[in-house]
């Protein structure tokens, strides 16, 4: 039977403990997750590539079905390269709801029949995002309680 092969989109500017939790839940159903950088070069980064790959491989060292990469252009095209036919995606809220409905009717149509699995973030971290933990750090606050161990970030 065909592998289920999944991919895990994101910036991970930086990986939280909200995107870990969402990889373990998925575990049990797919064969492979590969999460995966979309490399974006009109988008600004707090963290540079390499610094969010390497804290990616380490988080996910400990998972034997979990790789990591990163792609440029289309997550669609990405996944027909790579014989993907789901992406992963969380969804946090209702604006979380409203912007991946059209991206992920547009990677059905782009990718052919891809489909998206999206589970619903635990309460316990559906308040946690990239983007509160780099405002936290550009604030000079401490944001550990949202990062996995393995992020240790310089002050
Ligand atoms: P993007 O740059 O594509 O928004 P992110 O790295 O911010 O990527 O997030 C990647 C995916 O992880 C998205 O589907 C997002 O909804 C999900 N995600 C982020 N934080 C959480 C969380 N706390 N709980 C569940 N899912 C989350």
């Amino acid at each position: 039977m065909q592998q289920k092969i999944a991919v895990f989109p994101g910036s991970f500017d930086p990986i939280t403990i909200g995107h870990v939790d969402l990889v373990r839940r998925a575990l049990p159903l797919f064969d492979r997750i590969i999460v995966a950088v979309g490399i974006n070069s009109t988008k600004r980064y707090l963290f540079p590539h390499e610094q969010r790959m390497q804290w990616l491989h380490e988080v996910f060292a400990e998972y034997p079905t979990v790789s990591v990469d990163s792609f440029e252009n289309l997550t669609a095209h990405y996944c027909q390269r790579i014989g993907a036919r789901y992406l992963l995606r969380g969804l946090r809220n209702a604006s979380d709801f409203d912007y991946e409905k059209t991206i992920s009717q547009l990677n059905h149509i782009v990718g052919e029949g891809i489909e998206t699995i999206f589970l619903i973030a635990q309460p316990e971290y559906s308040h946690i995002s990239s983007t509160i933990v780099r405002e936290l750090i550009v604030g000079g606050a401490d944001a550990r309680q949202f990062l996995p161990e393995k992020v240790v970030i310089k002050m």
